[in-house]
């Protein structure tokens, strides 16, 4: 017999779907603070969130009348008709949330309106509704939210410790600050202050305020709208990438969200300074259109369908390629990884050079070094430019000063003047970049050109190679080395890349079929390929070099893109500034 579910129960399935842990109470309760037009939002919470949740706003408040309604489900003024839900500009609009939580918990919900005497209040106790009643409070509204899943046991034992629950809800309040920057939070927990953010702070200040010194320091700015898609925010330099994406901040008109195919752009903008597996870091706001993007797919709308995914895509990849292309240029290499705490702090080397004085925080939003370029002029136009035009400050000549005096240290650095300091080297890092650079624009741009070796050299292949050995040619073929099968099991090469003429053919095959036997072909493969040639090819450290190939080096670092980094995401330069020796050398400030 098929029976029509009884309300309660419709109820507590739904709110399943919403309600899944505290930090999701916490995200629904600040979306309707944010949505009411709040500008400070207080957070409290007990025992992980599952004791209370406590969400105070001082926005617009509800009326009696709308206090009546809001655990009704489908209940919401964000929403009129069907039109509207392809203009969605509030961050609710599905009227299920207040009518889930109280179905699951017991809630009291405190409001006034701006303006009127006094406010009222309604409870919803694991979906008995209450009718509201007169009772004192500030203007805004409080939501209160208590022993959440104590009517639904097999909910409540799914919740994790006390500690894991607080540290989602965390995350929940953090993505808000981080969205809105505007506004202010406060966090509390069993009556202890977690943490605190004033009112009208940039997102900088946000970034550095949750999350360590490395990341504030380690940032390059986004800002441009490109094919009606706007981006806006701070990508973290390469050296940042972890291994998961706890750190990878989207948020599309202002709502946080999790994109795969916007993900997958960012990566592939970066792979050219980072490592495979690793994810960037970034904290990027997405502004288009409400009606180009369906956001009701999912129930906690963490999803969203873009219309035209396409377009997105190649906005976020060409404006995060070229912030990078600019950011890692040469001279903006972060310094070494560790650097020693009286040396110079990555990110902080290229800023004013003027003591700073007490203007406030929002001095912190000095000159960023990400936008440097290598040289102030002449750099390529099309990847370097458009980072160049936006943000760049007083960039300081980061290339051999006038004298051109150079000198290779252990045979490893190249040690120079620049016009505003010290530059060191790694010869290999940079040569890698600069073939690797020069290698992808051929294979990008229609082919690798060809030098005819004076002698064919055979190489052999282990028995259980051979049996792939058209594979392995074809491979090497794409890449610039004609080979053909030659005997039982050898291969001939009779021509290399003209680029790496200069090394041996017998090292760049083997390279390649270790490569090729190791795994799959496809286009990140030959990327993989042309790295490990690059690689291959490079001056090592070791190698003793002229000033004049030195100089070369540093010359043709000014014309390519990432110049800041070897293929392998290692930077290629440190910079010392005089200001920083200056300070290393107690000269300032003594
Ligand atoms: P939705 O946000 O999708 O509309 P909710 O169940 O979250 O659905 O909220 C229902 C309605 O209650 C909202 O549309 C809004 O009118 C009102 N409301 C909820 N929270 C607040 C708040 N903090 N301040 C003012 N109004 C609120
Ligand atoms: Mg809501």
């Amino acid at each position: 017999m098929i029976r029509l579910l009884p309300d309660e129960v419709v109820d507590r399935i739904a709110a399943g779907e919403v309600v899944e842990r505290p930090a999701a109470v916490v995200k629904e309760l600040i979306e309707n603070a944010l949505d009411a037009g709040a500008s400070r939002i207080a957070v409290r919470l007990e025992a992980g969130g599952r004791r209370l949740i406590r969400v105070e706003d001082d926005g617009e408040g509800m009326t009696p009348d709308d206090l009546e309604k809001v655990f009704l489900r489908h209940a919401t003024s964000k929403l009129r008709d069907v039109e509207d839900l392809f203009h969605i500009a509030s961050l609710g609009f599905r009227g299920e949330a207040l009518a889930s939580i109280g179905a699951v918990s017991r809630t009291q919900i405190m409001s006034r309106p701006d303006g009127a005497a006094e406010g009222a209040l309604v409870a919803n106790d694991g979906g008995k509704v209450l009718p509201p009643k007169p009772a004192g409070c500030p203007p805004g509204t409080a939501v209160e939210v208590r022993n959440l899943f104590y009517n639904v046991p097999v909910r409540s034992k799914f919740l994790k410790t006390e500690a894991t629950e607080l540290s989602h809800c965390m995350e929940s309040v953090t993505r808000f600050a981080l969205s809105h920057p505007g506004i202010g939070f406060t966090l509390l927990h069993n009556g202890r202050e977690v943490f605190r953010v004033e009112q009208n702070t940039g997102l900088k200040d946000r970034i550095s305020a949750f999350f360590d010194k490395k990341v504030a320091e380690a940032l390059i700015p986004v800002n441009k709208e490109l094919l009606g898609i706007h981006l806006e925010g701070f990508l973290g330099r390469p050296e940042l990438g972890r291994r998961d994406m706890r750190r990878s901040y989207l948020f599309l008109n202002d709502r946080f969200i999790r994109d795969r195919a916007v993900h997958a752009a960012l990566r592939r903008a970066d792979r050219e300074v980072m490592p495979e597996k690793f994810h960037p870091v970034y904290f990027l706001k997405v502004g288009m259109p409400p009606d180009w993007v369906d956001v009701n797919v999912h129930p906690t709308k963490i999803e969203v369908r873009f219309l035209d995914g396409a377009r997105v895509f190649s906005a976020v990849h060409k404006t995060v390629a070229e912030a990078l292309a600019g950011g890692e240029k040469f001279s903006s290499a972060a310094g070494p990884p560790d650097s020693p705490s009286y040396a110079w702090r990555p990110g902080k080397s290229f800023g004013s050079m003027e003591p700073r004085g007490d203007a406030g925080p929002a001095v912190r939003e000095a000159p960023c070094p990400g936008n440097l370029s290598f040289t102030s002029g002449a750099s390529t136009p099309d990847r370097t430019m458009a980072a160049a035009d936006e943000t760049a400050p007083e960039s300081p000549e980061v290339r051999p000063s006038r004298s051109g005096r150079i000198l290779q240290v252990h045979e490893t650095y190249a040690v120079f003047e620049t016009p505003s300091g010290l530059g060191i080297v790694d010869q290999h890092a940079l040569h890698e970049r600069i073939l690797y650079e020069d290698l992808r624009k051929e294979y990008e741009g229609g082919g690798i050109r060809l030098q005819k070796l004076l002698l064919p050299v055979t190489v052999d292949l282990e028995p259980a190679r051979a049996a792939r050995v058209s594979e392995i040619c074809f491979a090497l073929n794409h890449l610039g080395i004609r080979a053909e099968a030659s005997g039982e099991r050898g291969i001939k090469v009779s021509a290399v890349p003209a680029l790496l003429k200069n090394s041996d053919p017998h090292a760049l095959v083997s390279e390649v079929i270790d490569r090729v036997a190791e795994g799959g072909m496809g286009e990140d493969a030959y990327r993989g390929l042309l790295f490990s040639l690059a690689c291959r090819a490079a001056v090592k450290a070791g190698d003793r070099l002229a000033d004049e190939e030195l100089l070369a080096l540093l010359e043709r670092a000014e014309q390519i893109a990432y110049s800041g980094r070897c293929p392998h995401g290692r930077p290629t330069m440190v910079h010392l500034s005089l200001a920083e020796l200056e300070v290393m050398f107690k000269r300032r400030g003594f």
